[in-house]
């Protein structure tokens, strides 16, 4: 035998020979379009896999994906890094000049471009400078399409490869996957992530979702689909451990409310995961009116998760729980964890605890850490940045050794966020450092705020930034859209938050000076609230 025979590489193209031995029938669905088993699954990711390589397609070359949520993206996951090549999921939601900065930065080779994005891909095509081959993404019968370079379309290139394909053993450490963070200040950053990384991500996951916890969210009998693009860090990771387990999944392909609700209730889905905007979304759909989604688990994260939406969510029969990553640690940091004390307490405090952070998941190591790197105690209370470890975070952002070295500074991969630590390993999230409010020398969490404001009554959504203020530096103002048909005004709001005062959850000066009532609030190429848009914004809104 060869004298490393013992050395098992970590490749994803294990999670899906794994996880196809379990349930070889259970199905793999997209909108009310397409189904298919496992069994079939496999066959069209080793097709998938022949077409890629008669296309020219080599190790270490970077194919992209312009898709929505499908089947066809999920094939890609697995087959793209699986012949050794590097996965780039393009964020369609990013202006096309940002999406042309990312495909010219990650060198991409070859693309995949569902039809709704060809006149995006033709308004770009002529500016790209390293793509030599691209193939068609098609729900309709035109298998046409003007994309430069067309080698064909997935439907019939698969139909005619072969449904066989040896995937060979290579280094775990290779690259399998790379994409941009939604780049808040300046150009995108790339992150990247290996087979090693990705496999070990997915078994902490798996044993998150599965095992940890009184409510199992996630096991080979639930119903997986995806509410977190797939383009933002892989769907979180769900899908490659949906698949490692031999769970159904369902992929809803453009988020379209009706079409969620209705295979939500169609499929039996009982397990997905979104930002808190996607689930309010969700929520008041007109075609969810009235419909109790039967104990569907969902994992919220992205944002901090308020108490109101949980409690929104409940009386709909959804139970949520709160979890807790980023972009650059592939994203699993942390996930809410009731131990037999929580569970021994009252549902309020229970919420507490369901709604915060979460608890470190297995092999990551948490800590947080003041300005001059020393590390403070985990006593909830002290308030330092949030610095992480573990098996799965970027090495550094692609091609930007500066900001790779700053991400990483000290031996910790620095979060950006303000966090307190307490002694049963509960990350609280205070604030991202750069949304943090200054007033007068004392710190305000915009989170908190956002998180008292929301438990009014008439308040449908809320946002609050830190403006300069020539007295205090900084003075909270406080965005607000009201629900409909009811009445809310400043006044109403500062009412509101006094008892919050009084009971010494907040200080006086955390009440914001300027609530502006609006009909929308600007949100992120992922559906979070876009503290940098509204920054700029506000100048409108302080004059209306
Ligand atoms: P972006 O920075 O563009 O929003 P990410 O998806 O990487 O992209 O966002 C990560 C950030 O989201 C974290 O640094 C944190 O500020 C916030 N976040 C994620 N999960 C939570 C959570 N459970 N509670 C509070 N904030 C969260």
């Amino acid at each position: 035998p060869a004298a490393n025979a013992h050395q098992f590489p970590l490749l994803i193209k294990h999670l899906l020979l794994s996880g196809s031995r379990y349930e070889k029938d259970r199905e793999i669905v997209y909108r009310d379009q397409v189904r298919y088993s496992y069994t079939t699954f496999n066959e069209r990711v080793a097709r998938l896999a022949n077409v890629l390589k008669q296309a020219g397609v080599k190790a270490g070359d970077t194919v992209a994906v312009m898709d929505w949520d499908s089947h066809r993206y999920l094939e890609c996951m697995f087959a793209v890094p699986m012949v050794g090549a590097v996965l780039h999921t393009i964020n369609i939601r990013l202006s096309p000049e940002q999406i042309l900065y990312t495909m010219n930065h990650a060198e991409d080779r070859f693309v995949l471009v569902n039809s709704d994005f060809v006149p995006l891909y033709q308004g770009i095509a002529e500016h790209l400078t390293s793509v030599t081959g691209t193939l068609l993404l098609t729900d309709g019968s035109d298998t046409r399409a003007e994309l430069p370079g067309l080698v064909g379309e997935y439907e019939s290139l698969l139909a005619s490869a072969s449904p066989a394909y040896d995937f060979a053993d290579f280094d775990e450490n290779s690259v399998a996957t790379t994409f941009y963070t939604t780049g808040t200040t300046g150009n995108p950053k790339g992150v990247y992530f290996t087979h090693r990384q990705l496999v070990l991500h997915t078994l902490s996951l798996a044993c998150t979702v599965g095992s940890l916890d009184s409510i199992r969210l996630m096991g080979s009998d639930d119903v997986y689909m995806p509410i977190t693009p797939m383009f933002h860090v892989h769907a979180w990771g769900v899908p490659y451990v949906a698949t490692l387990l031999g769970g159904k999944q369902v992929y809803p392909g453009r988020y379209e409310p009706d079409m969620l609700c209705g295979l939500i209730r169609d499929e039996g889905v009982t397990f997905s995961h979104c930002v808190p905007t996607i689930l309010q979304m969700l929520l008041s759909a007109p075609n969810s009116q009235g419909h109790d989604f039967n104990g569907l688990k969902m994992i919220i994260g992205g944002s901090a998760l308020n108490r109101a939406s949980y409690e929104a969510a409940k009386a709909r029969g959804i139970q949520l729980t709160a979890a807790y990553g980023m972009s650059e640690t592939c994203p699993l940091i942390s996930c809410a964890y009731l131990n037999d004390e929580l569970l021994a307490g009252s549902e309020d405090q229970q919420i507490t605890y369901r709604i915060k952070a979460g608890i470190p998941v297995p092999l990551v190591e948490a800590a947080i850490m003041d300005a001059d790197g020393n590390r403070l105690a985990a006593d909830g209370e002290s308030q330092g940045e949030l610095v992480v470890r573990a098996p799965w975070l970027t090495q550094g952002y692609y091609r930007e050794p500066e900001k790779s070295e700053e991400l990483w500074a000290d031996g910790w991969l620095h979060t950006g966020d303000v966090a307190t630590l307490d002694g049963m390993g509960f990350i609280d999230i205070r604030d991202r450092i750069k949304d943090v409010i200054k007033t007068g020398g004392e710190w305000i969490s915009s989170l908190e705020l956002e998180d008292l404001i929301s438990r009014h009554p008439a308040v449908s959504e809320v946002a609050v930034v830190g403006v300069a203020d020539a007295q205090w530096g900084e003075r909270p103002f406080a965005l607000v859209v009201a629900r409909q048909g009811q009445a809310l005004n400043a006044r109403l709001l500062k009412e509101h938050l006094a008892p919050f005062v009084e009971q010494g959850r907040i200080n006086k000066w955390a009440i914001p000076t300027h609530v502006a009532l609006v009909t929308e609030i600007p949100k992120t190429s992922v559906g979070k609230l876009d503290k940098k848009r509204i920054r700029v914004d506000i100048v409108q809104w302080q004059a209306a």
